[in-house]
């Protein structure tokens, strides 16, 4: 048999939903909490970790 499989299909389109929202990054399917108001997880999610350690306290002079 020849040309009966389809190659490389894309993925189908993801069923998101109200509840099952997941990244917002294509390669990732991690689904995101719904009280994850964040549309990446939180692997991708650029977060500012607070850096206690290094200039925070910067003097005052
Ligand atoms: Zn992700």
């Amino acid at each position: 048999m020849k040309g009966t499989r389809p190659g490389r299909m894309p993925r189908p389109s993801r069923a998101v939903d109200a509840s099952g929202r997941v990244c917002e990054v294509p390669d990732c399917d991690t689904r995101l909490s719904r009280y994850n108001a964040r549309s990446r997880c939180w692997q991708h999610t650029e977060i500012a970790f607070p850096s206690y350690r290094g200039r925070r306290l910067a003097p005052d002079a």
